[in-house]
């Protein structure tokens, strides 16, 4: 199971009012993106701050005006992350907690963002070289100080820099220390970014149902490459880098997107009733002798809904999440990874005596949960159990924010299907071909990335990395990998 990454939210109220609950309800609704942390920033006459470990908490009507005191202003940003780099300890959590601000000077950036930088190492030896001593381990830090390195003679500046020597994903959000709002996104466009308007309110969110929640009507994505500045009384959209193609991350589509969400107009949820439409179309001789369809909540849910509807079979709901158990499985070690998992899902005690099932799984990274499900589908007297896949078979690292950056990890780095099968005791590993995931997307192929199912990268650093580092699989702790590669 992967963990979901960060997800940003950024709002301005033209009239002058409070933008906190706009904040706040645009960032709850993302809250599936980041379970570590929370925060808020806000700006009226200076930045006022506000982050938490957690989950957004929940605040009674009665508290918001609070919560307006703490966080006053008509302008601000919010951040919910899950770290794939830093430090996992909970102080250096909350140290690393977005929005972060930084300062040259008299001028000081607030800043969040989703993704996750590639030329870490670089970046960090171009700011300590100048004297500068980094407060946090976080990715956020680093872009922001280089941006106010780089923005002299103004923002568009720093933007450009970070977008012409930054390589890796990143949808940022930000306030500047005149309380200008400005979101951007990599020239390559891997994270999700949307924005949208109503009435006098204008926001940026990671996913659509920031917007939905609002009632803000979604405008359309900020481009790859592109910057908008949120001036006095109008925004400013300025296309800072073009690029020839895009590589929009193939793998929010079958797992991190919440099912409403809206990409290239279409809702996730029917992308994903595509997947498995497409996973009975072409496994067939399984789906002949299948009793059940059964799915790993709640990711999987649409594309079994979506075979059912293909193969006419029965879709039992029997495996559910504790949906309170948020314990992070991959900071232990694999035994109590195992326990954990073993109570976050729950399988209901139907009668599978002899029956053979087919599970829908969203994906499969290190093995752990699907091999777990299987144990207890097994347990409930099922004879056979094939497992399809939504997403192609994950063969490489992922250094774009995503929590899986070492082959060791990668069960499909070291076997192949058969294999799979095998270590995680099913009957069957039947995976979405790439073909197949790139059609239901209706994107084309050139403008996804699919490098953790192809090898494929479409950055450079990261495809010599990961050329350099297949070679090294001596390299298994959980740091980021290319930190620790020379190329
Ligand atoms: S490598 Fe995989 S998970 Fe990472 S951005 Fe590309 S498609 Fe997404």
């Amino acid at each position: 199971m992967v963990k979901e990454k960060c997800g940003v939210y950024a709002a301005k109220c033209f009239d002058g009012g409070d933008v906190f609950s706009n904040l706040y309800w645009g960032i709850v609704a993302q809250n599936h993106r980041g379970h570590e942390s929370y925060g808020f920033l806000t700006f009226s006459e200076g930045f006022r701050r506000y982050v938490d470990l957690g989950l957004v908490p929940r605040i009674e009507r009665e508290e918001f005006l609070r919560w307006k005191i703490l966080l006053p202003g008509s302008v601000g940003i919010a951040h919910v992350r899950y770290g794939t780099s830093g430090k996992r300890d909970l102080y250096s959590h909350l140290k690393d907690a977005q929005p972060i601000i930084t300062a040259k000077g008299r001028k000081r950036i607030g800043m969040a963002y989703n993704g996750n930088l590639v030329n870490v190492g670089w970046l960090k030896e171009e700011i300590t070289s100048k004297g500068i001593k980094l407060k946090t381990t976080s990715d956020t830090e680093l872009l922001s100080r280089y941006l106010l390195e780089k923005c002299e003679s103004g923002l568009i500046d720093g933007i450009r820099a970070c977008m012409e020597d930054v390589e890796g994903a990143y949808s940022v959000v930000g306030l500047d220390s005149n309380g200008t709002l400005f979101a951007f996104r990599d020239p390559l466009g891997m994270r999700p970014l949307f924005y949208g308007s109503e009435g006098s309110v204008m926001a940026v969110s990671s996913e659509s149902v920031g917007l939905n929640i609002n009632e803000i009507r979604m405008i359309g994505e900020i481009e790859p490459g592109e910057a908008l500045i949120f001036g006095k009384e109008s925004l400013e959209r300025v296309r800072v880098v073009k690029r020839e193609r895009r590589a929009f991350c193939g793998f929010e589509f079958s797992y991190f997107m919440r099912p409403d969400s809206v990409v290239n107009g279409r809702f996730v949820y029917k992308i994903r009733e595509d997947l498995g439409r497409r996973l009975g179309r072409r496994y067939r001789e399984f789906v002949d002798r299948a009793d059940v369809i059964i799915s790993i909540p709640e990711t999987a849910d649409d594309a079994a809904y979506g075979l059912h509807e293909e193969t006419g079979i029965r879709w039992e709901r029997m495996l559910r999440r504790h949906r309170f158990v948020t314990h992070r499985a991959f900071i232990m070690d694999p035994a109590e990874r195992v326990s954990t998992i073993d109570r976050k899902i729950n399988v209901l005690n139907g009668n599978l005596q002899g029956k053979t099932v087919i599970v829908v799984e969203d994906s499969i990274v290190r093995g752990d949960t699907t091999k777990t499900v299987i144990r207890k589908l097994r347990e409930s007297g099922a004879e056979k159990v094939y497992i399809f896949v939504t997403f192609p078979r994950i063969t490489h690292p992922c250094f774009y924010g995503i929590d899986m950056a070492t082959f060791s990890e990668l069960i499909g780095f070291f076997y192949d299907e058969r294999g799979i099968a095998e270590k995680i005791g099913a009957d069957a590993v039947c995976y979405q071909t790439i073909e197949d995931f790139v059609e239901a997307t209706g994107m084309r192929r050139e403008d996804l990335c699919m490098a953790c199912t192809t090898g494929t990268y479409p950055t450079e650093l990261a495809q010599k990395i990961a050329d350099r580092v297949k070679t090294r699989l001596e390299v298994k702790d959980g740091s980021r990998i290319y930190e620790r590669v020379e190329v």
